[in-house]
Order: C-alpha cells, then sequence, then structure tokens
C-alpha cells in the first residue's frame, strides 16, 4: 500500500533522507521515530507528495507520487506537522474548501462532512474562527481535513505535539480508531506514543533506517528487558544478595528509590528472586518484571549512529 524504493531527499550538500527503502500494509500502524532533524518530515511530505524526491520512488496504493500524482493524492490523507489551516475560516468553512479541493460533491459530500463532524466531535466548534480554538481542536480540525476524502492511507506528522495530556489521550484514541480501516504512518519523537497507537516502528536518524521492529521486539533489545525491579526494607543488604545470583548481571537503584536487577546473557532472573524472597522472608512492597526500557533503546541506536551537525 505504501512502499518507498531508495527514497533520497538533498538540500544542497545536506543528504535529509538517504536511501529509504520500505513497506507498508494494510493493518499496520508505523511509527516514525527519530530525533529532531532525523528526516521525518522530509520522507513523509515525499510520500504525501508534498515533495519531490531528489532519488528513488515512492507509491500510494501503486501510484508512484510523482507519476501518478493526482491518483497518489485521491488515496492519501496528510497532517502536515503543526495541523496548519486558514485561521480566520471556521471548521465548517475550510472543510467546505477542502472538500471543493478535493472534487467532493452531492451526497457523498454530505455524507463525508457529517462524518468528520461527528469522528471529531466538531459540533461546539464548526463556525467559530479556527484561530480562536484550543490546540486540541485545531488538531481535530487538521485530523479532519486528513480524513474527509475517506483516503486508504493517513501521514500524520507529529500529531500529538504541543498538545497536552488529555488531549494526546484523545488524539491518540482517534487515531487507533482510524486504524480499524486504514494505514497509518505516524511520526513522533514521543517514545509513548509508540506504545499507545502503532504496531511497527522504524527508527530513523540522519536519513536513514536504523531498526524496523515491533515495539514489544524492540523493548526485548534493551537490556533491561526481563530485569526485575523490587521495594524492600534493607536495600543494601538484598541488593548484596541479589548481585550473588547468577541469573542477575548487576543492580541498579532507580530514580525512585526501588532495586532493579539486570538479568545477566539473555536469564530471566524472576524466578530465582522470587524463590530468595520467599527464603529469607523479605518483606516486598512491590515486585515486577520490567519488559524492557524503549527509551534507552532509542538513546542506544540513534547515538550509535551519531548525530547530525
Ligand atoms: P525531522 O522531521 O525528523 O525533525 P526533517 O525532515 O524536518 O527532520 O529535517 C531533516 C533535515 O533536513 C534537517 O537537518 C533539516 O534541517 C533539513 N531540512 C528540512 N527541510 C529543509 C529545507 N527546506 N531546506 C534545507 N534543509 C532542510
Amino acid at each position: 500500500m505504501i512502499e518507498t524504493q531508495s527514497l533520497s531527499k538533498h538540500y544542497g550538500s545536506l543528504t535529509a533522507v538517504d536511501d529509504l527503502s520500505f513497506s507498508v500494509g494494510s493493518g499496520e500502524v508505523l511509527g516514525f521515530l527519530g530525533p529532531n532533524g532525523a528526516g521525518k518530515s522530509t520522507t513523509m511530505k515525499m510520500i504525501a507528495g508534498f515533495l519531490t524526491p531528489t532519488s528513488g520512488t515512492a507509491s500510494v496504493c501503486g501510484y508512484d507520487v510523482v507519476d501518478d500524482a493526482l491518483k497518489a493524492k485521491q488515496c492519501t490523507g496528510y497532517l502536515p506537522e503543526g495541523a496548519p489551516a486558514y485561521a480566520e475560516m471556521t471548521p465548517k468553512q475550510f472543510l467546505n474548501f477542502v472538500a471543493d479541493v478535493r472534487g467532493l460533491q452531492g451526497d457523498l459530500r454530505r455524507q463525508r462532512l457529517s462524518e468528520v463532524h461527528e469522528r471529531l466531535h466538531l459540533g461546539k466548534v464548526w463556525d467559530r474562527p479556527i484561530e480562536t480554538l484550543s490546540k486540541g481542536f485545531k488538531r481535530r480540525v487538521g485530523l479532519a481535513q486528513a480524513i474527509l476524502h475517506d483516503p486508504k492511507v493517513l501521514i500524520l506528522d507529529e500529531p500529538t505535539d504541543g498538545l497536552d495530556p488529555n488531549q494526546k489521550h484523545e488524539v491518540r484514541s482517534l487515531i487507533s480508531d482510524m486504524s480499524q480501516d486504514k494505514i497509518i504512518i505516524v511520526s513522533t519523537h514521543i517514545l509513548e506514543e509508540v506504545h499507545a497507537v502503532c504496531n511497527r516502528a522504524i527508527i530513523i536518524a540522519a536519513g536513514r533506517i536504523l531498526a524496523d521492529d515491533t515495539p514489544r521486539a524492540l523493548e526485548a533489545r534493551s537490556r533491561y528487558h526481563n530485569a526485575v525491579r523490587l521495594r524492600v526494607a534493607e536495600q543494601d543488604k538484598v541488593a548484596e544478595r541479589l548481585k550473588a545470583l547468577t541469573e542477575v548481571a548487576s543492580v541498579e537503584q532507580d530514580e525512585d528509590g526501588a532495586l532493579v536487577a539486570l538479568p545477566a546473557n539473555n536469564s530471566l532472573p524472576y524466578p530465582a528472586i522470587a524463590a530468595l524472597i520467599a527464603e529469607k522472608g523479605w518483606q516486598v512492597d512491590e515486585l515486577a518484571v520490567e519488559s524492557g526500557r524503549l527509551d534507552e533503546v532509542f538513546r542506544t541506536i540513534t547515538n550509535v549512529a551519531g548525530s547530525r551537525t
């Protein structure tokens, strides 16, 4: 449904996107992760047909974004970074304008406008100038324009950036809701977002793909994968005992004071630690196995690649 082959973009001597090849199929919500300046927006703009690649190709629903630009755009909804819209228009005027541009007419037009009005809960603000709306509502208007023509593919550039936690939650729910019948690429530098909405993640830095996996598999690369977190009285004494276990590589203290026992060579320290707790009769206030830390994986992967200067 979305395919890129050796997609590249140069700005003068800067290579913003460097030979990216990947494909995204139905049922996938792909998180596009990377530090600022990694090339996420540039890649998305090329797939959305807003920027011409320097070399390589991209296609959407089988249509090349350059050679078959109109057909590719008909299949694509795009929310640019910051979700710009005509500030002096109301959502009603703006979405009617977008409907004109998209060539929507008659019953289909009425039905689509009513659908986005409902789905994005725009009733309260339908006739208010966009410039007077909260960031959350502005973002909803942006999403409404992206899905107005009911595209198969949605490209969302930092859709939750700058929103408060409630608004972020709301936009993530909307994305999950839309993923039922659409292929979605969503860029973010917020790692929790990947868990919340994506079933696949591509990490890019300096314009190149460094990892392409499920969020769970990426977490499993973390040295905290299967680590055991525990809170006990007499932490120092317990830490010494844990360090002596063959399944434990090292013991750290978390920022909030809990002990974290890291696994030695892919081992599972939990059974040995649970047995030790039972044997010693330690009073444990908290005990949990970690799935891994995506932020640590992200830092490791992107630091190895080095940052762009
Ligand atoms: P991201 O979305 O991951 O933050 P971008 O795709 O916006 O990254 O940018 C990738 C690189 O390309 C950055 O170094 C950025 O400064 C550069 N860049 C982006 N747009 C332009 C432009 N219009 N002209 C020159 N350089 C640009």
